[in-house]
């Protein structure tokens, strides 16, 4: 699929690259400055300017849509929709910042949170379960559907693998942090009276982790990523986890089908990636792109009885590296070369890439 049809006309390129100034600096702040990292040492992310809302602290409040949020600086990218009842998190940052995520919602809304969905395991997505739902509620009580209680306490969603990784082995976490409602299937569709919008949770099998899921908001038009689409960097296929750069080229398939441009290939439906920018369905198909482009260069390697050695030598994703790549930190270029190639390879012995 060809999507990148900004080259027609100079016009038209000019055109495209005002709508996606004005797309992604809302309410004037500057969502393509440079990138730092959080104060709590997870992922890098993307350190944005000062915004209305912004609070004195590393997490930052940026506007979607007129409901949606998206919150930077606690780990991984936390998506809060704001609803009649309350607010619904997707992801939960690490748990050093919860107060700070507390914190910046009190800036928008002062709602409790009513909902927290975890896109997989990573202490960076998932941390700030415990302390965020223990000072939320669950949706409940009158007008709410009879038989629904209220509780002081927020739900958490999430795949079931989820669950199993954080009840045992080695991100065995208390059981505070666990998830209180998993879905075993494709998808967990959360209904709009009582979760503010029309809302799909899609998992993606073996793509960042096994337990990945990408939140569809409907009518805000919005999709939550997790990590199976960064800015930031490669992806990060953690294979010790049940990844596969197989499965995240499908989930990247997936966020493709879910978003409908505006125009062309630019705006429409926003993509919250787990670390980095907000995007729109042609950042996503270029990202897409790449990796495709690097696990066939990968495979064509394979399938000449090259080793991990002689491909890592090859360098095939040397022409994304200055990018994308990294030669240290948490996800080295080689560290993605390599989880590629065993994605590929019969017999995968996994390799452990930590996060
Ligand atoms: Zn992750």
């Amino acid at each position: 699929m060809n999507v990148d049809r900004r080259t027609e006309a100079p016009a038209v390129l000019l055109a495209a690259a005002l709508a996606m100034a004005v797309l992604l600096g809302a309410d004037g702040a500057s969502v393509l400055s440079a990138r730092s990292a959080s104060a709590t040492g997870a992922e890098p992310g993307v350190a944005l300017q000062a915004a209305p809302g912004a609070v004195a602290a590393s997490v930052h409040v940026f506007p979607v849509r007129e409901n949606v949020y998206v919150l930077i600086g606690a780990g991984g990218n936390i998506t809060a929709e704001v609803h009649a009842a309350g607010v619904l998190l997707v992801d939960s940052g690490t748990a050093a910042a919860s107060s700070q995520v507390l914190t910046a919602l009190r800036t928008i809304t002062d709602k409790p949170v009513t909902t927290i969905i975890n896109t997989h395991v990573h202490p960076d997505h998932s941390g700030g379960n415990e302390a965020i739902a223990k000072r939320g509620r669950t949706i409940g009580g009158a007008g709410a559907g009879a038989g629904i209680a209220a509780e002081q306490r927020a739900p958490v969603f999430a795949h079931e693998n989820v669950m199993v990784r954080m009840s045992s082995g080695p991100d065995a976490t208390e059981p505070g942090m666990w998830p209180t409602e998993t879905f075993f299937n494709d998808v967990k569709v959360l209904t709009k009276v009582f979760y503010g919008d029309s809302i799909q949770i899609i998992h993606v099998p073996a793509a960042h982790t096994d337990g990945d899921s990408v939140v569809f908001f409907r009518q805000a038009d919005v999709v939550s990523a997790g990590d199976v689409y960064v800015t930031t960097g490669y992806p990060h296929v953690d294979r010790a986890r049940g990844g596969d750069i197989q499965g995240v080229i499908a989930g990247l398939n997936l966020l493709l089908d879910l978003a409908i441009p505006n125009l062309r290939s630019e705006g429409g439906t926003m993509i919250v990636p787990g670390h980095g920018r907000l995007s729109d369905y042609a950042d996503v198909a270029y990202y897409r792109d790449m990796v495709t482009i690097i696990r066939d260069r990968i495979q064509a390697m394979i399938d000449r009885g090259m080793t991990l050695e002689q491909v890592q030598a090859a360098k095939p994703t040397f022409d994304y590296d200055r990018r994308y790549g990294s030669t240290a930190g948490p996800w080295t270029t080689e560290m993605f070369v390599e989880a590629g190639y065993r994605s590929l390879t019969p017999t995968p012995p996994p390799a452990s890439s930590g996060r």
